[in-house]
């Protein structure tokens, strides 16, 4: 689920926007700017006092585009409608705009001695731009009639079946969720990529130019900038990732191995190989990315755990508000102040009947001060009380670091959001749900395995896929992986990392990267491996502070003001420090550790490792 912040990352907003949107989507009045900047890179001697004035004069107007942009874009997605769209486009450009104005001034004063503070500041507008252009004019322009081009393709992106019938991405998200019928999946499956061909030459332009771009801001090409957003060497943040993978491989291959062989049970061995990549198709979703959709089809025998928490919202007659109230009691139970009224006031919770809205659930962070919001189209279910703790996870977030300067009114690091709305999740167990009076007995630990089977199935089968897609990407932009090796390349990264492999041959042309929304859309991809691995290190380490005596997976901290001070002095800290420093206040440390993740399904590997006792596993 996305949030809504302030901060220069414009790109995601604006692809939410409107299709016809993407990064940097400069328009001629760029040059002007351009030949500003250069004006004060060829003036000699800049000095920290140039710098800190250049850097008060952004933060004003900053603070001013945002509370604009964000007001735009709020009332678009809560009102589509032509006009709406094109004024929330309109004020995302100026926002773009002037992204890559402060990118530029910001990079003439690298070599300019300043203090860290100031360093720190230069370098959250010098990263503010994912897709950086070029500074010619030209390649400008060319850049962003290309990332239009890129998002409206995938936006307008649609597959008319064999039997006629014209799918959107959504029906056929559906289908590839419910649907086990083999033939029926890989025609969803192969009619989605049908999209992405006609994307290759223009993402191969794509790619030359913002790397331009970026050597234009003094990084070697675009994965370097894009991975030195995280307080390390690039080469070193690589391989970080790396040594986490490694530390979650040996739980993914067991989960890997018992899920092909159920699958395998389903649809014959003849089509799932026992020895082979499993076919991408059949894991219940478009990109084989979680498979929580196929729970049934591998759920473990008498493993149910004896109560429905949408069935005992209803019994409890939760309505949506009461939802919402419910969830933020979770946060003032950690002693957090409670949510001021205008939330309740400004947000939406309930699909509108008589109008447009983007349902995709959000949490808005306005004025970086109290105008904190949530947009979802609440459904009366567990998963979605679920998904509202989530939510509201960002928007305590985006609180706690409105003290900040506007530079740093942000994550520690991008993982960070989405770890802590997760973080909380993780917290919504039967312990909790008992504590809160919806479920009347918590089930014996015999139950877990099904809970914890459904959690690994969402989760640690997301870890390599978070990974591959920028291991492509990075290679994409260094030049290792050459346009013709597009495809073939991606593939190899799937069966190397996931285990997963095209159901079918490929056709030369085929650009399944493209299929993928972040892809064309430009978005960076470590900060969803980073936020998985993340969260289950929080989560355990709050778990302790909490005084928690049961197993991991067992813990709530719900009612924990030891945690909840902890957690906030954290948050508190939005990005001023480098992120080790903010991991620190709640881990300990200042290096992530994935041995969290083992703890917390420790039950389900044992359990794993015996069903695939006698089994060839691997891939
Ligand atoms: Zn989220």
């Amino acid at each position: 689920m996305k949030y809504i912040t302030k901060t220069f990352k414009f790109t995601g907003l604006a692809l939410v926007i409107a299709a016809s949107l993407t990064a940097c989507n400069q328009e001629p009045k760029q040059q002007a700017s351009v030949e500003k900047a250069t004006k004060i890179s060829a003036q000699a001697a800049l000095t920290a006092t140039d710098a800190q004035q250049f850097l008060d004069n952004v933060a004003k107007e900053m603070v001013t585009l945002n509370l604009e942009g964000s007001r735009a874009a709020w009332i678009y997605a809560n009102f589509i409608t032509e006009d709406t769209a094109s004024l929330a486009a309109e004020a995302d450009q100026k926002s773009t705009d002037a992204g890559v104005r402060y990118a530029m001034q910001a990079a003439t004063f690298d070599d300019v001695d300043v203090n860290p503070t100031q360093r720190r500041q230069l370098n959250v507008l010098k990263q503010s731009l994912v897709m950086p252009a070029p500074q010619d004019p030209e390649k400008s322009a060319e850049l962003a009639t290309i990332g239009a081009k890129l998002g409206s393709i995938y936006g307008k992106g649609s597959y008319t079946t064999k039997a006629g019938e014209k799918l959107s991405l959504g029906d056929m998200t559906s289908k590839m969720a419910n649907s086990r019928d083999y033939d029926e999946l890989l025609e969803m499956w192969t009619g989605w990529r049908e999209i992405s061909p006609e994307m290759k030459p223009l993402y191969t332009r794509q790619a030359e130019l913002a790397n331009e771009g970026a050597k234009g801001l003094g990084y070697q090409d675009l994965g370097a900038m894009w991975r030195s957003n995280y307080d390390m060497p690039a080469d070193d943040f690589a391989k970080e990732l790396d040594r986490l993978w490694g530390q979650v491989k040996p739980l993914y291959d067991d989960l890997h191995c018992y899920v092909r062989t159920e699958l395998g049970e389903t649809y014959g061995t003849d089509k799932v190989a026992q020895d082979k990549p499993i076919p991408a198709h059949l894991l219940g979703n478009m990109w084989a990315q979680s498979w929580g959709n196929i729970y049934d089809l591998v759920a473990p025998q008498d493993a149910d755990p004896g109560y429905d928490v949408t069935k005992q919202l209803a019994e409890h007659n939760y309505d949506e508000i009461k939802m919402v109230r419910g969830a933020e009691k979770f946060f003032t139970s950690l002693g957090f102040d409670a949510l001021p009224e205008t939330f309740y006031t400004r947000s939406l919770f309930t699909k509108p009947a008589d109008r447009d809205v983007t349902c995709h659930a959000s949490a808005w962070d306005l004025d970086a001060k109290d105008d904190i919001r949530i947009k979802m189209c609440i459904q009366k279910t567990g998963e979605e009380f679920n998904v509202i703790h989530h939510e509201l996870g960002h928007n305590f977030y985006q609180r706690a670091y409105k003290d900040q300067p506007v530079y740093f009114q942000n994550s520690a690091n991008d993982g960070f959001h989405e770890a802590i709305g997760d973080t909380i999740a993780l917290s919504v167990t039967p312990k909790y749900l008992k504590e809160i009076g919806l479920i009347d007995t918590i089930p014996d630990e015999s139950k877990d395995i099904g809970l914890l089977m459904k959690q690994a199935l969402d989760k640690i089968a997301f870890i390599p896929f978070g990974l591959m897609v920028d291991q492509w990407r990075w290679k994409v932009y260094s030049g290792e992986i050459k346009p013709e090796n597009y495809n073939t390349s991606w593939w190899e990264l799937r069966e190397k990392y996931q285990g997963v492999a095209a159901p079918i041959d490929r056709d030369v042309n085929a650009f399944d990267p493209g299929a993928k929304y972040h892809v064309p859309a430009g978005v960076p991809y470590s900060r969803y491996f980073l936020a998985h691995i993340q969260q289950f290190e929080f989560h355990r380490a709050l778990c302790e502070i909490s005084g928690n005596t049961d197993p991991i997976h067992r813990c709530s901290i719900y009612n924990s003001k030891e945690a909840g001070t902890a957690l906030n002095t954290m948050l508190e800290m939005g990005s001023s420090q480098p992120w080790q420093q903010a991991y620190k206040v709640i881990t300990g440390n200042e290096q992530m550790d994935a041995t969290a993740i083992l703890d917390y399904f420790a039950p389900l590997h044992v359990w794993l490792k015996n069903k695939n006792q006698g089994k060839q596993c691997g891939f």
